[in-house]
């Protein structure tokens, strides 16, 4: 027997974990012999190898409740997977149990009382696309592909934010089904301490087996800002940016980003993968003189290299920017909550993306406030409610020979910035292998103990401990 055939072999422990699974199930039981296994263990990073004993890809509720059923029993550890697009690969765990949850795509909208149900499979594109329909949304991240339930979890920053919240600000109630097995709503009206956790502290309370959120009119054709800057002043158009977020208007959530121009055949060749800073900003509301007049100040920080801004349907540019992030390259990301983003943060910050290990690293700059900061702080588990910038380091890559060197970057670009943050981070941003006792204090502050009471009332065993205490 080969070394690689050792490792994948299925213990008796394990097989009987799939047995009882295949006895009762209606998705599919994948263990370490199906030949889907491999593809059904990769996430989005392609840093992440971890090898499930099995993967239980649910088909609806009741699967998940059987897959709780059967974790309990065997006490396996437990891992759970919506859209697989976590930095850290936390939907997977080796030698555990996958809860699968990807392959649960419904959507329904429902225009009238202007509302939406997904399962946690959904994208936000998938989302986006049946939602505007009907000249609908909800507030969702920025890449297409990333999945809504993880997102919605852990709070969810996006480009309307400001207008409208985080995505779990827009969430109207929950199903989830919790470690004794049980299928419960949550809401304001109903188990409000459950609602609360989910709110951005939904990691290990239980499975969300369906989202409810709250829809908004816009689109299908919206308003932005979209210009590219020459990288040389970056430290220039940085400060300028900065003073523009003090007050652009709540309709606009202003966001710099250090990156690299695309390849794109659109683009003048001399300006492709050259590093530049874009500045980004959609108008909340319908396209038209204000509109244009609100994005204005975002046009003006320097002389641009280019200005792509004008008006576009909101689904293109929610994928505009998926392609940028390709499943199976390699990628690291940590983040600062920060009050304040003075001179002394931006020279450090800009100091550090000179020293970017990659075309596809970036950092980026995104602006809170408005209705993200008027929610009381302590009505949801989200605990960054008063930060006014998120700092987000972004490493990605292809050759694993360079793991160390990007890893090492991102981290020591965060250590730099630690002296300007508010002390807290964002679960969602939360790269591989970062200390768990250092992200628990970090992302919850406040509400840690809230929520460890919470999440010890509905998983007094810890079935889903290794979830609530990774990102
Ligand atoms: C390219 C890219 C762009 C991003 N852009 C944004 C952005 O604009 N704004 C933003 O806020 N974030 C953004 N993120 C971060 C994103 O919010 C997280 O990666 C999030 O975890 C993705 O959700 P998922 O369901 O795809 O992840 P998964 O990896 O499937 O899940 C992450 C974790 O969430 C928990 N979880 C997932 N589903 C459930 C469930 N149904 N019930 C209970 N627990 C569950 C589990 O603990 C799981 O390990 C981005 C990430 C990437 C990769």
């Amino acid at each position: 027997m080969s070394d690689q055939q050792t490792v994948t072999a299925t213990s008796p422990a394990e097989q009987a974990i799939a047995d009882q699974l295949r006895a009762s199930f209606e998705g599919e039981v994948i263990d370490r012999g199906h030949p889907g296994y491999d593809e059904a263990r990769t996430v989005w990073n392609g840093l992440i190898d971890r090898r499930p004993a099995v993967i239980a890809r649910c088909s609806g509720t009741a699967d998940v409740v059987e897959a709780v059923e059967v974790a309990r029993k065997h006490r396996p550890v437990v891992s759970i997977r919506g859209g697989g697009h976590q930095v850290a690969g936390s939907g997977v765990c080796d030698d555990g149990l996958v809860i699968d949850l990807s392959a649960m795509k419904g959507i329904h909208v429902d225009p009238v009382a202007r509302t939406a149900r997904a399962q946690p499979g959904v994208t936000w594109g998938e989302l986006d696309r049946e939602t505007q329909l009907h000249g609908l949304f909800t507030p969702g991240g920025e890449i297409s592909a990333t999945g809504i339930a993880g997102l919605t979890l852990g709070g969810g920053l996006g480009f309307l934010m400001r207008a409208y919240g985080l995505s779990c600000d827009n969430l109207r109630s929950v199903e989830i089904v919790t470690a004794d097995g049980t299928v419960h709503t949550a809401s304001r009206e109903r188990e409000p301490d459950l609602f609360w956790a989910v709110r951005g502290g939904g990691r290990g309370v239980g499975v969300v087996t369906s989202f409810e959120f709250d829809l908004q009119p816009l689109g299908p054709e919206v308003t932005g800002a979209l210009v590219l800057y020459p990288y040389e002043n970056a430290e220039a158009v940085v400060r300028a940016w900065r003073d523009v977020t003090l007050t652009a208007p709540e309709t606009v959530t202003p966001e710099i980003l250090l990156w690299s121009v695309p390849a794109d055949p659109a683009i003048p060749e001399e300006l492709q993968r050259a590093k530049c800073v874009l500045v980004g900003g959609v108008y909340a509301g319908p396209p038209g003189a204000e509109a244009a007049a609100a994005v204005a100040p975002l046009r003006e920080l320097a002389e641009p290299l280019m200005d792509l801004s004008g008006t576009m349907p909101y689904v293109t540019l929610q994928s505009a920017n998926t392609w940028r992030f390709p499943d199976g390259e390699r990628y690291f990301m940590k983040s600062h909550f920060m009050d304040e983003l003075t001179d002394e943060a931006i020279r450090t910050l800009v100091e550090w993306d000179a020293r970017r290990p990659t075309p596809e690293s970036l950092t980026v700059i995104r602006t809170l406030g408005g209705a993200v900061g008027r929610v009381g702080s302590d009505e949801s588990a989200f605990a960054h409610r008063s930060a006014r910038y998120n700092v987000s380091i972004d490493a990605g890559w292809r050759d694993p020979a360079m793991d160390d060197e990007a890893i090492g970057w991102a981290r020591s670009a965060w250590d730099a910035m630690k002296p300007f943050s508010s002390g807290g981070t964002y679960v969602n941003f939360a790269g591989l292998g970062e200390d768990a006792s250092e992200l628990q204090g970090a992302v919850y502050g406040p509400h840690e103990e809230r929520l460890e009471r919470i999440r010890a009332a509905y998983d007094p065993e810890g079935l889903f401990a290794r979830a609530a205490h990774r990102p």
